[in-house]
C-alpha cells in the first residue's frame, strides 16, 4: 500500500474535540475537519451559562495539559471564564481554521468503498477515512415528564439552555433538581429572588469548599514566568487529584470513610435547624452520586426567602406547583436543573456502520465500547470521552489527550499504508466490559443510589480503574483486538 493522508472528521469542538484536533495536528496530520453544531467552541461550557455556573474542579487542574493558563482569577473558575479559555486556546493553537461552527452532523454512514459519508443538518456531505466522535456526555438536556408542565404560563428554562434575557430578580422561582447544577443555581438566584422553592426528590451530600476564593496573589506571575514549572505543577496536581479520587471511589478504605465523614460533618455543622437538616439528609453513602461541592448552598437554602420541598411534584398548574401532599405554591419562573440524557453520546446522530448496523441497535442494551474509544461494527470510527470515560476520578482533559494519542497511532498506520480499515472485535470489547463490570463491584458508585452514572440497564458508566491502567490500556494499539483490512 502507498502512503496517503487520512481524511479525518472530528464531531464536536468541546474539551474532547479541541484536544483531538490539537493532538492530531501535533502528529502531522493535515486533513482534519472539526464539525461543531454550536456557534462557538467549548462544548458544555458553550451550552451552559446559567447563573452561578462554576467548575468545582480547581482551575489549575481543570485545563489542558498542553495549554496551561497561569492567570485564572478564581481558584475555582466561573463558567464564562472557562468558556473564554477554550476560545483562547483554539485561537492560540491555530485550530480555528479547522473548525466549522453552526454545523450539526445528522448522519454518518460507513461504506467499504467510499469510507465514511457524513451529512450535516444543512445538507452538506463530506467524505472521511476516519470519524472521531467527540460529542460529549452531558449534552442533551433531560426535560422531566411532569403533568401540566406545558401549561405553565411563565418561563420554563432548563439550566443547560439558559435564557440570558430572563429576569429572575424579585420573582418567585421554583427550581427542580439538586445535582451540581441545581445547587449552584439555587445559591446564585436566592439572594435576589422574592422567593426560591427548591424541589428536591433525592437529597444530595454537599461537600463544603471555598468556591468563590480568588487565585492567590502572585501565583499567576510566578507560573507565567516559569512555564515548565507550571506544566510540571499541573501534572502533579492533576495526577495527585486523580490518585486521591480513584482511591476513595474505587475501593472501601478508611480514606473513603474520612471523606464521607467530612460530608456528614458539613451538613451537621452548617445546618443548625434540625428539621431542615433532616430533609437535607440523604439516605445513601456520600460519594455514591457525582459529589456536589458548594460553599454557599446550605446558607442559601436556610435563608428566609428559600424553601426546601421534598414532597413529590404532583402537577404543574398555570401559575405554580402542587405537591403530592396537596400543598400548592405559586411560581413566576420554573428552572429545570434536571440533568441530561447522559448515555446518548453521539446520538441522536444517525450512525450506521458495517452492514448498515445502527448505533441504536448496537447499543440497544446500553453504550458499550472498547477502552472508551472503539465500537464493534463501526470501522475507522473512534470516540473521545466515549462510554466509561466520564471517569468519576481522572482528569477529563488527560483522558481525552491519552485517547486522542492512541487514535493517532491507528491513523499513522493508515498513513503508512499498513491498513485501510480498523475495527475492534466483539470479543475484545466484551472482555473489556466484563473487566469493567468486575472492577465496579467495590466502587462507591455501586453502593445503592440512583445517579446519572447508571445506564438504563443498571451498569455504572464510569472508569473503575486507576490512571496507570488507563495509560497502559491506551499506550499503544493491540492489533490482536482488531480486525484490520
Ligand atoms: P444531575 O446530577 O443528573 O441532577 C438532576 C437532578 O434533577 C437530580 O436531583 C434529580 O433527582 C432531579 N430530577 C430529575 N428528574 C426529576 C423529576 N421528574 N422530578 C424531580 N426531580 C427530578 O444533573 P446536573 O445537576 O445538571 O449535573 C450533572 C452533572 O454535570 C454533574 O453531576 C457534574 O458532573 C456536571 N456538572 C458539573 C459542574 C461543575 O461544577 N463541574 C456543575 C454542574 C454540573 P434524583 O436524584 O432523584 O434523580
Amino acid at each position: 500500500m502507498t502512503e496517503r493522508e487520512p481524511r479525518v472528521i472530528i464531531i464536536g469542538a468541546g474539551v474532547a474535540g479541541i484536544t483531538t484536533a490539537h493532538v492530531l495536528r501535533e502528529r502531522g496530520f493535515t486533513d482534519i475537519t472539526v464539525l461543531e453544531k454550536g456557534s462557538d467552541v467549548g462544548g458544555v461550557w458553550y451550552w451552559n451559562h446559567y447563573p452561578g455556573l462554576r467548575c468545582d474542579v480547581p482551575s489549575q487542574i481543570y485545563q489542558f495539559g498542553f495549554a496551561p493558563k497561569a492567570d485564572w482569577r478564581h481558584a475555582w473558575a466561573s463558567g464564562p471564564a472557562i468558556q473564554r479559555y477554550h476560545r483562547e486556546v483554539v485561537e492560540r493553537l491555530g485550530l480555528t481554521e479547522l473548525i466549522r461552527l453552526d454545523t450539526e452532523v445528522v448522519e454518518a454512514r460507513w461504506d467499504e468503498r467510499s469510507r465514511w459519508t457524513v451529512t450535516t443538518a444543512a445538507g452538506g456531505v463530506l467524505g472521511a477515512d476516519f470519524v472521531i466522535c467527540a460529542t460529549g456526555v452531558l449534552h442533551h438536556p433531560f426535560i422531566p415528564d411532569i403533568p401540566g408542565l406545558a401549561d405553565f404560563t411563565g418561563p420554563v428554562v432548563h439550566t443547560a439552555r439558559w435564557d440570558d434575557g430572563l429576569d429572575t430578580d424579585g420573582r418567585r422561582i421554583a427550581v427542580i433538581g439538586t445535582g451540581s447544577t441545581g445547587v449552584q443555581v439555587v445559591s446564585a438566584l436566592q439572594p435576589h429572588a422574592a422567593s426560591v422553592d427548591h424541589y428536591v426528590r433525592s437529597a444530595q451530600w454537599i461537600l463544603w469548599a471555598p468556591m468563590s476564593l480568588r487565585q492567590l496573589p502572585g501565583v499567576a506571575t510566578v507560573l507565567a514566568r516559569f512555564p515548565n514549572l507550571h506544566r510540571r505543577l499541573h501534572r502533579v496536581m492533576a495526577f495527585g487529584g486523580s490518585a486521591v479520587l480513584t482511591d476513595v471511589t474505587t475501593r472501601p478504605s478508611w480514606r473513603r470513610r474520612a471523606v464521607q465523614a467530612y460530608a456528614r460533618a458539613c451538613l451537621r455543622i452548617q445546618v443548625r435547624d434540625k428539621d431542615l437538616r433532616a430533609k437535607l439528609q440523604p439516605d445513601y453513602q456520600p460519594l455514591c452520586k457525582r459529589q456536589v461541592i458548594s460553599g454557599s448552598y446550605y446558607r442559601a437554602i436556610g435563608a428566609d426567602n428559600a424553601a426546601l420541598i421534598t414532597d413529590g411534584i404532583a402537577e404543574v398548574t398555570a401559575d405554580g406547583i402542587r405537591t403530592a401532599d396537596g400543598a400548592y405554591r405559586d411560581a413566576d419562573v420554573i428552572v429545570l436543573a434536571t440533568g441530561f440524557h447522559a448515555h446518548n453520546y453521539m446520538r441522536p446522530l444517525r450512525l450506521h456502520g458495517r452492514d448498515g448496523i445502527s448505533i441504536d441497535d448496537a447499543w440497544a442494551k446500553g453504550p458499550r465500547a472498547y477502552r472508551m474509544t472503539a465500537i464493534p461494527g463501526f470501522p475507522n470510527l473512534f470516540t473521545v470521552l466515549g462510554p466509561n470515560s466520564p471517569t468519576g476520578s481522572i482528569s477529563l482533559q488527560y483522558t481525552a489527550e491519552l485517547t486522542a494519542t492512541y487514535i493517532a497511532q491507528w491513523l499513522a498506520k493508515f498513513r503508512a499504508g499498513e491498513l485501510s480499515s480498523v475495527e475492534v472485535t466483539d470479543q475484545a470489547t466484551t472482555r473489556f466490559n466484563d473487566d469493567v463490570a468486575t472492577a465496579m463491584g467495590p466502587t462507591v458508585w455501586n453502593t445503592g443510589c440512583n445517579s446519572w452514572y447508571l445506564t438504563e440497564g443498571g451498569a455504572v458508566d464510569l472508569w473503575p480503574f486507576d490512571r496507570a491502567t488507563m495509560k497502559a490500556m491506551l499506550s499503544s494499539p493491540d492489533p490482536a483486538d482488531f480486525h484490520l483490512g
